[in-house]
């Protein structure tokens, strides 16, 4: 694979996913809006609707907040030269940080001192996955801080199951508040250990809103707890209101008998995510959005 191809496509992702919102995201906001009654959360979705509106108008990111830069690598087993790919999203992103603009977000934590180019140690991230194929699937996630200043990983006591999972999901949307700019989406995972089970919940933010669980109980437990945090009342932008989130994902993985590891990954009203796939014979195509830059 060309890295130089890579490179452009990473670029036109990042581009894409600061700009325009996925379609699913629009529609729920637009649902929200129609079904909100209050005066107040309808102002704040009304804000919302029109600052997505003026984005695309004006081809300038959705916030001011573009995010830390997270990159999920789905590569075909057969796919050559799969070592030069984080060298191309790196400089994919440094080019974006300077072109599209995007507000250099990657602070080296001993130092307080900024990169200037959104990346450093470990950032951007990127999670790889090996499949079977010679094709690539390439995903940018733009991270906002507020929203991932209230991710929260925990340890539910084994006992209480499910039943704490849900306990534990509402609290942290009750401790979460108007941080993480709602109505958000919450990306909630169980099991592995706690590493895993915050990286199952973050991945989970992925996947469309119009998308359910595949396993028809693990859908209904998404629908029980969207319920449950809607009617904590936060609302869009915490100022009340029926819509605090617009959807639950869930994900899981086996967990060790004494230990039932949980996580909830928030992500605000700017979930922002934009999808391509780079076939064998260079051809692009662009999964996420039908946009042209
Ligand atoms: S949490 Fe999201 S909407 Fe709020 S400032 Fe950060 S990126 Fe923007």
């Amino acid at each position: 694979m060309e890295t130089s191809l890579m490179e452009s496509v990473a670029f036109n992702l990042i581009k894409t996913a600061v700009i325009y919102l996925p379609d699913d995201v629009k529609q729920a906001l637009k649902k929200a809006y129609a079904e909100e009654t209050s005066d107040t959360a309808k102002t704040q979705l009304k804000t919302i609707l029109d600052n997505i509106e003026l984005a695309e108008k004006f081809k300038a990111p959705v916030c001011q907040d573009t995010g830390t830069i997270i990159f999920y690598v789905k590569a075909g087993a057969n796919v050559k030269n799969l070592e030069k790919v984080e060298g191309a999203l790196i400089n994919a992103v440094r080019i974006a940080t300077k072109e599209v603009p995007l507000r250099p977000n990657a602070v080296d934590p001993f130092t307080g001192k900024n990169s200037g180019d959104n990346t450093g140690r470990y950032i951007p991230f990127v999670n790889w996955e090996i499949v079977p194929g010679d094709s690539v699937e390439l995903t940018v996630m733009t991270k906002g801080g507020g929203s991932e200043n209230v991710c929260i990983g925990g340890m539910i006591v084994p006992g209480e199951g499910i039943k704490g999972l849900k306990k534990f999901v509402v609290e942290a949307v009750i401790k979460a508040g108007a941080q993480p700019c709602p109505p958000n989406i919450l990306g909630v995972a169980m099991g592995g250990g706690a590493d895993i089970s915050m990286k199952l919940a973050k991945k989970a933010l992925l996947r469309p809103l119009t998308e359910h669980n595949p396993n028809p109980e693990i859908a209904k437990l998404e629908e029980e707890i969207l319920e449950a945090v809607n009617m904590t009342g936060i609302g869009p932008m915490g100022l009340g209101g029926k819509t605090t989130v617009l959807g639950v994902h869930i994900d899981y993985a086996f967990r060790h008998p004494a230990s039932f590891p949980a996580a909830v990954a928030f992500n605000c009203w700017a979930a922002r995510r934009a999808s391509a796939r780079i076939n064998a014979d260079g051809s692009v195509e662009y999964l996420s959005h039908k946009v042209k830059l």
